[in-house]
Formats: C-alpha cells, structure tokens, sequence
C-alpha cells in the first residue's frame, strides 16, 4: 500500500483567494450598484511588446525549416540568452556572472520551491513575514517546517517580522539560520532592502556559513538610488547568495514563461560547489525552456526591447504612483508603490485586514488582498496592485477617497 509523502498534510490550508473569491462572488449575487474593481491581481495585464513577439514569430518560422529547426534546448539554457543575461544584468552593474553561472528556467516560482531541493533536509529556513508563500510551502514538503501552530507559523521556520517600526526591512535573527529567502523589491510590502541592509545579510551568511535566496523578481521597478538591483552588488555576496530573476513582471512573460537562476561557483559547502548541484538537479530533471521562448527572452535585452520593456514598467508605476498620492492626501498611511508594484495599506485602527476587505469590497466595489494572509505580521495591512488598466486603477482609487 502506497503511503504518500505525509509532509503534504502540514500544508496549511490556501485558503486566501478562494476566501476572497467566494466573498466577491456573493457581493456580485447581492446585486451591487456598483461594478467591481480588482486591485488584487498579482498579474500583468499589458500585452508583449512588438519585438518579443516579432522574435517568437522568427523563431516559430526556424522551427518549420529543416536547415533551422531546433529540438532539445541545452538543459542549462541557450547561450545566446546567458550572454545577453550576464551583459546586460550584471556587467552592466559592475557585478561578475559568468554565463556558465545561469541557469535558464520556466520562471522564478519554480526555481524558488526547487532550490531546497539541493540543501540538507535538516537546514533552518528563515523567511520574511509577510511572505511570498512558495519559499515557506515548498520545504513544508520537504519536511523543514515542523507543526503548524494556531498561530499560522511553523516551529521550525525562522520568522522574520517586516513592519513599519523596522522599515520593512528583516533583521538579524538571534539564532542562526541556515536558508535565508529574501525578496526584494518586495512582494507583497512593496518596499525594498538598500544596499546596507542587504549587505549585512551578505555579511551574516559569510559569518554563519549560510545561503541566501535573493528573490529579485521585481527588480525592474527599483525607481531609487540606493537599492540594489542584484545581491551581487554586495561584497562577499559571491560566496553566499543564489539570486532568482523573472521575465514575468517586467516583460509580461507570466504566461509565456521564462526566468533565471544565477548560482555563483563561489558558494562552497560541506566542500561541495552548489553551482554543480544546482547544474546536476537541473539537467536531471528539467529540459530546458523552449528556443522560441529563450529568443523572446533575448530580445528583451535589444536596444529597442529595453525601451518597450521600460514602458511596460513605467505603465504600471503611473497607477501606482496615482494609488500612493491619491490615498496619501486622503489621509491613509501607505508604503510600497515606489520600488514596486506593490502598494501596502495601513488598515483603519480597530479594523483587521478582513474587516477592511470586506468594507472596501461592500462600500466601494474594490477588491484587494488582505494582509494577514501573507502572514501574522501582514495583519493590519492590505495590498493593492498597480497591474490593472488606468482607467480602473483610478476609478477604484477615487471610490475609495470617497469613502
Ligand atoms: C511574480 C513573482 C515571481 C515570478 O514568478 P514567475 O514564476 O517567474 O512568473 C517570483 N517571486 C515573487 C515574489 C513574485 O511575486
């Protein structure tokens, strides 16, 4: 008789956006006047831009000719596409990543629930909280995360509270942690990590012996001096951090798929190159992103890619940019929405984020995603993204003022 993996029942339940949806829907069946406007999507609604999908449609045509046809991708990635990725990523920042340090990939929430895969079953994992739930579901699988708790956490994971009082950004923990996931600009706060404070998480790794999992999914909308765009940018960060990139938000590759992972040959542990694991987990289990999808990905880092990648970036940054200054003079205290996509809402005093999603969604017809189901310390807060259309965004924006 087959036992499954039982690591699988202590998943908590993903409750969140079913909850959500089955709130909408009943406001939709009470026969609302007002229509709905959902400022919760976590989803790119703009379309490809014109040279990404001249690329696909030229890689489509090598495909249906013999001479160009393309079968197998290399496992680690075309090297057209690393080239491009290594120049424009990183040299052009003054940070050393050497092409055979990418690994190309299907997108950045696959590479960040696989990673574990390559670290001890025994590691202590540190997270944010709020948190991006696939870096905490994923090693809940692998068995790291212990029993869950009536509190929402789990007794073996490190939790590390991003609050207004620190500025959002995670501080050093008491106890070491082995695994550290770090995502900035982040999702879902909004805020991002300067270059100090990330360095002295470069630093505590190096001291400790740690690995850190640099989420920099969103680094196409860091609008300030100060922030780093790449955990490279950090001395030492060579020998101690894995970082994750996406196409998805800054060209709108979510359903197109394609990401990277740069896995330095620096990091070393228990003697062993993580760089070689990584290569070693990759070309076992995974078959490459496909050509057509790489050549798009490709020309995303053209001279005239870049200018229509720009704009995609600068679309969205306009709604959040009118959330942040609309909300603000209307007397709400609200972080993000400079560095990100993100806005983070502080909730009115004596209401939770559900009571102000439920009010919102009653009053005013918006949708958006209550904090705490990003964690225990996202209570009090509520997230508002800037992937919807102008028209849309400011409406549910001024319907909320109105309030
Ligand atoms: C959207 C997002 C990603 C990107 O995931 P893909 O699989 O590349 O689409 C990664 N990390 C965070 C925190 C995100 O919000």
């Amino acid at each position: 008789m087959v036992k499954i993996n039982s690591n699988y029942e202590r998943l908590a339940g993903s409750y969140l956006f079913s909850t959500i949806a089955k709130k909408v829907r009943a406001f939709e069946e009470s026969g609302p006047d007002k229509s709905i406007i959902r400022l919760g999507i976590g989803d790119v609604t703009r379309p490809l831009t014109p040279t990404v999908i001249k690329a696909l449609h030229d890689a489509v045509d090598e495909m249906a000719d013999e001479k160009s046809f393309r079968g197998y991708a290399p496992d680690l990635g075309y090297d057209f596409l690393r080239r491009a990725i290594c120049e424009n990523d990183f040299a052009a920042r003054s940070c050393r990543v050497d092409e055979d340090e990418v690994f190309i990939s299907d997108g950045a929430k696959p590479d960040s629930g696989n990673i574990q895969e390559i670290f001890d079953g025994k590691c202590r994992i540190a997270v944010c909280d709020p948190v991006y739930p696939v870096y905490v579901d994923s090693n809940v699988m692998a068995g790291r995360a212990g029993t869950l708790g009536t509190d929402g956490r789990y007794s073996d994971i490190v939790y590390l509270p991003c609050t207004a009082e620190n500025g959002f950004s995670p501080q050093l923990p008491d106890s070491v942690c082995d695994i550290i996931y770090l995502c900035s600009p982040n999702n879902p706060t909004g805020e991002a990590m300067t270059k100090e404070a990330l360095q002295k998480w470069v630093d505590y790794a190096n001291a400790n012996g740690s690995v850190i999992i640099f989420d920099a999914a969103y680094e196409a909308y860091i609008s300030e001096e100060g922030i780093p765009h790449s955990i490279y940018e950090c001395s030492g960060a060579r020998e101690c951090a894995i970082e994750l990139r996406s196409f998805s938000k800054n060209a709108g590759f979510t359903g197109l798929r394609l990401g990277y992972a740069v896995v330095p040959k620096d990091i070393i542990r228990d003697g062993v190159s993580l760089n070689a694991l990584w290569a070693r987990r990759h070309s076992t289990k995974y078959n490459g992103a496909p050509y057509i999808v790489q050549r798009a990905g490709e020309a995303v880092y053209s001279p005239e890619g870049k200018m229509e990648i720009r704009g995609l970036v600068n679309f969205y940054m306009e709604n959040a940019s009118y959330i942040l200054s609309h909300l603000k003079e209307a007397g709400h205290t609200v972080y993000g929405g400079v560095n990100s996509p993100y806005v983070w809402l502080a909730v009115p005093s004596g209401m939770t984020s559900w009571d102000f999603f439920d009010y919102l969604l009653e009053r005013a017809g918006v949708v958006g995603t209550p904090g705490s189901g990003f964690g225990a310390c996202g209570e009090g807060y509520f997230r508002l993204t800037s992937f919807g259309s102008h028209e849309n965004t400011r409406e549910a924006v001024d319907r909320i003022c109105a309030l």
